[in-house]
């Protein structure tokens, strides 16, 4: 008999998990959004000096509790609950992925009933005279994505080396985890990017398609580690 495969799952949580940018969001309510999100996306700013400037902007005597009241109004993917319950009782390792904050995943979470999920982003230090300090736990140097917590670096850090990684997610940040996983869930700009550099991927809209599919891969049990992904996180691991 094959024995049996085992799994770990890194779901991106802006835009994958919540329907909105909940990031973008808090910063266009409570700081100063533009112009520094088009120089961000001209490439004029990486991520991380984008997030230290916008949280430099952020009104004057904000605190957790502001942001907090704020996320939890967020829609997330109504199927999502289910997708990590389904996980947690199959004993599959779930954690959540983002180049996002702890300040609004957390509590968007917790409303969920999902406060269980191990959560891997950035951090933010509420200042006395206002505004915040960014902090970035899975900062690399050697990775070429320009995120400020790189997320192959969060995933690689974070996996027993026999499980086979799911990635599920759907933006520019998701490209790096994406590469060096071996099944991958992606929709929107992630999707594309797979499509161009001929990545294979399960194309998705809710956890719903997820929950489907991934239950059809264990069930046949014949999931494989990428060979592709498997060279790319050797090398991860020999430059970091
Ligand atoms: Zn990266």
């Amino acid at each position: 008999m094959k024995k049996e495969l085992k799994f770990s799952v890194f779901v991106d949580f802006d835009g994958t998990i919540t329907k909105k940018d909940i990031g973008d969001e808090i910063f266009k309510e409570f700081g100063e959004f533009e112009p520094y999100h088009t120089l961000l996306y001209e490439e004029k700013l990486n991520i991380s000096e984008y997030w230290h400037i916008v949280c430099s902007k952020l009104r004057a005597n904000i605190t957790d509790f502001d942001i907090r009241t704020y996320a939890v109004e967020c829609e997330t993917d109504k199927y999502f609950n289910s997708f990590a319950e389904f996980c947690r009782k199959g004993d599959i390792p779930i954690s959540v992925v983002s180049d996002g904050f702890e300040s609004y995943i957390i509590p968007i979470l917790e409303r969920e009933g999902l406060g269980w999920l191990k959560v891997l982003c950035n951090k933010l230090d509420f200042k006395k005279g206002g505004g915040a300090i960014p902090f970035f736990p899975y900062a690399s140097e050697s990775c070429k994505c320009a995120c400020a917590s790189c997320k192959r670096n969060a995933v690689l850090s974070n996996v027993p080396p026999e499980n086979i990684i799911i990635f599920i997610g759907d933006g520019w940040s998701d490209f790096c985890a994406a590469e060096h996983a071996d099944i991958i869930f992606a929709k929107n700009k992630l999707a594309a990017h797979c499509n161009e550099t001929r990545i294979p991927h399960y194309p998705f809209r809710t956890f719903f398609d997820v929950e489907r599919i991934l239950k059809k891969i264990i069930l046949n049990n014949d999931a494989k580690t990428r060979h592709q992904a498997q060279l790319l996180r050797k090398k991860a691991f020999e430059i970091e």
